[in-house]
């Protein structure tokens, strides 16, 4: 692959929906919004063990300050993202239902930096490795997985591509594009600290068309910094989903219940490699995001950078508030979002968006009816599955129906929720066949 061009991905993935992008907040810039009067650090965000609470109600904590950790390998230390006193340790639910501690830290506004926070030094690869884990970073494009679990593949794999996922298909969400178009050349820093460590031949960094700017910057940069191969994808929804992507980029197929790494490939997100790189210089662990602010009820849409642990009301206050008192607020995206149950919630490691929709949006999707057996959405899965069928399974806690129909093949990407005629809540029950098939296995 050339130098000096743009390339466009040749592979098409089978199924995906073309659906409007409402990327309203496309052109606006990131503002940083202050620091909250309270935060609430859940200790579960990510996939993995929860961590331990490791301070205690009255304690004065610092920015950068370790506040929770695991030793399980597979989990991430969390950090306050503020200077104040802990006021609580109360229970909340977290992303998989389960009941997590979380801290309540009441600010003092002064965000004194931790004595800890340092700009670090590493000698070798696993002291590297040892610091991305330090830094509690997981994957920013919503994953929400450790990172040094996925930058540490067995020795036997071996990893030749590095892909950096900008594709970001999911309609209004719009930080990774404001990553690329604002911190350009600490993605490419960040490239360069990861390619080393997994010595990667070669890396793709995979943006959809809608997003020029984007891709034009990522090339001028890239063709300055050496070899890294800017594809411009087809805008299809879920082009940013890991096997989509990794096929429309390099044709490789990763085989049913296996890992990119099978193939030779780690994916990570544009925002993941751009904190790599900023943590590298300042030290500073995982204690904000940029959050995309939208949805129709909401007054000023835009692009925020949030102290993690701040309550999503005042994320929305920020923005201006509410047009109207909104009916359904989504953590994510329209089609891989999770419902709020409550605007005190906070903004997470792995929140990219948080979308507040009026009663007449929200309910478009609402009423169900039975299925006329069409196949539209077996023709849009993307995973060649067949979702009618592991809805009826689902619905009917027939485990055997859920593994004949690989159930944990589904990367939950919505598309034949979108598509059904009927309205079934496919995703959904899926999402849940999967939690019996889990229950059952363990
Ligand atoms: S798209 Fe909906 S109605 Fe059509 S087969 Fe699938 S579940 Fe049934
Ligand atoms: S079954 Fe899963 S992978 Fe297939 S379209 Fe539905 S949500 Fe997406």
């Amino acid at each position: 692959m050339g130098l000096c061009e743009v390339i466009t991905g040749k592979k098409k993935f089978h199924g995906g929906i073309a659906i409007p992008h409402c990327k309203n907040t496309a052109q606006c810039e990131t503002i940083k919004m202050g620091v909250p009067e309270k935060v609430t650090i859940p200790m579960l965000q990510h996939v993995g063990e929860p961590c331990k609470v490791l301070v205690k109600k009255g304690d004065e904590v610092k920015v950068g300050q370790l506040i929770g950790a695991s030793g399980k390998y597979v989990s991430a230390p969390i950090h306050s993202s503020v200077s104040g006193t802990v006021t609580d340790i109360s229970k909340m639910v977290c992303m998989n239902g389960a009941y997590v501690d979380a801290v309540e830290i009441k600010t003092d506004g002064r965000q004194e930096i931790h004595e800890s926070v340092k700009p670090p030094s590493y000698h070798n690869d696993a002291e590297l490795l040892e610091l991305i884990k330090g830094s509690g970073l997981v994957g920013l494009g919503g994953a929400a997985f450790p990172t040094h679990v996925k930058l540490s593949p067995p020795k036997e794999k071996v990893i030749d591509t590095l892909i950096v996922n900008g594709a970001e298909c999911e309609p209004y969400i719009t930080s990774d594009y404001r990553e690329m178009v604002e911190n350009s050349w600490n993605i490419i820093s960040g490239i360069y600290i990861l390619k080393d460590l997994l010595k990667a031949k070669q890396v793709l960094i995979g943006v959809e068309d809608n997003k020029p700017e984007a891709i034009k910057i990522m090339t001028n940069i890239a063709n300055t910094s050496g070899k890294i191969d800017i594809i411009k994808l087809k805008t299809r929804y879920p082009q940013g989903a890991e096997k989509m992507l990794i096929y429309a980029l390099t044709g490789r197929k990763v085989p049913s219940r296996r890992l990119p790494m099978d193939v030779g490939v780690i994916v990570m997100n544009v925002n993941s490699v751009s904190f790599v790189a900023e943590y590298v210089k300042t030290g500073m662990p995982l204690i904000k995001k940029r959050v995309t602010v939208d949805g129709p009820v909401v007054n000023n849409p835009s692009n925020v950078e949030v102290l993690i642990g701040t309550h999503l009301s005042d994320v929305f206050e920020f923005c201006g508030g509410f047009k109207e008192e909104p009916y359904k607020v989504i953590m994510g995206g329209p089609m891989m979002g999770v419902s709020q149950h409550s605007l005190e919630n906070p903004v997470l490691k792995f929140t990219n968006a948080i979308l507040a929709f009026d009663r007449k949006t929200a309910e478009s999707v609402k009423k169900e009816s039975p299925c006329i057996r069409c196949a539209k959405c077996v023709q849009v899965c993307p995973m060649n599955l067949l979702p009618l069928f592991l809805n009826a399974s689902s619905i009917r806690r027939n485990t055997a129906g859920l593994k004949k129909y690989n159930v944990m093949d589904c990367i939950e990407c919505g598309c034949c929720s979108y598509i059904c005629p009927a309205k079934r809540h496919l995703v959904q029950s899926i999402r849940l066949g999967k939690v019996l098939l889990r229950k059952e296995e363990s």
